[in-house]
């Protein structure tokens, strides 16, 4: 069935719908739809929004990108099936190179993931041939990656991250970007730059800044990033999420 765009929770099943799609085709994985589950929870809490301090994380999350050597974007199967040509207009602009890393992987998801982003634009697409010398310390199938791409990445923004990962980026010296609707979440706690926000907005609004910060001198970029502080920035999130929730509870 078809949701009607009249339903009170429009967007929220429209989302839904997206991912189990993706899943039918193979994109999105099974348990990739309770990790939504999870992430629908704390978006219900933030009131479906951007809060102040999730806009304040991607300003300083897009010049980070904008100033990197080799930035990054490393996409797993919910992301695939939720923001793909938003994903592949974003590495355009910032000129950031698109990986994919599943941690549920078979080489026919891979290659299913690669063709979708394809089809949405991409004209180079990482991840199908991991470099074995490459590998990042961690006993699961995200260890895969190529050289030229997370490898050797300065930045990599790892939207639905699974913490593990996160850390072992950031112990080989990498600044991460995560974006996660849970700031409790280690991988929330480990990133260099959280942004506590769903994909579906925080992707359309990096691309919005990318564009408005096209070609700014780097200093002004530097300044911005040096000035972000993520500790901070998550306390804000909390108390953004309380205060939602208690406002929701006063309604009654
Ligand atoms: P960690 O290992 O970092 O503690 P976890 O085990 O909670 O994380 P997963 O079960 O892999 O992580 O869940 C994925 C995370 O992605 C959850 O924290 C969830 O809140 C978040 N998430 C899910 N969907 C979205 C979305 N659309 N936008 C942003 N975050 C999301």
């Amino acid at each position: 069935m078809t949701v009607p765009k009249s339903h009170p929770r429009y967007q929220s099943l429209h989302i839904r719908e997206r991912l189990v799609s993706g899943v039918a085709s193979g994109i999105a994985s099974q348990v990739g739809l309770i990790a939504h589950g999870r992430g629908e929870a704390f978006d219900y809490l933030i009131g479906e929004r951007t809060t102040g301090s999730a806009m304040h994380a991607t300003e300083a999350a897009v010049a980070m990108l904008a100033s990197a050597r080799n930035p990054v974007i490393s996409v797993n199967g919910n992301v695939a099936a939720l923001v793909p040509g938003e994903i592949v207009e974003l590495g355009r602009i910032l000129d950031a190179k698109i990986e994919i890393n599943l941690f549920y992987r078979t080489e026919e998801r891979v290659c299913t993931i690669a063709n979708h982003l394809h089809e949405h634009g991409a004209s180079e697409v990482f991840g199908e041939y991991p470099d074995p010398d490459s590998t990042l310390p961690l006993d699961h199938p995200r260890s895969l990656v190529c050289e030229e791409g997370i490898g050797s990445a300065d930045v990599v923004l790892v939207p639905l991250e699974d913490g593990d990962r996160c850390q072992a980026l950031v112990d080989m010296g990498k600044s991460v970007i995560a974006i996660d609707l849970n700031p409790l979440s280690r991988t929330a706690q480990t990133a260099t730059i959280t942004i506590v926000d769903n994909v579906v907005r925080t992707i359309p609004a990096m691309i919005k800044i990318a564009r408005q910060m096209k070609d700014p001198p780097s200093d002004r970029l530097d300044e911005i990033v040096s000035q972000y502080d993520n500790r901070e920035t998550l306390m804000a999130a909390i108390e953004e999420i309380c205060g939602a929730y208690s406002e929701k509870s006063g309604e009654f």
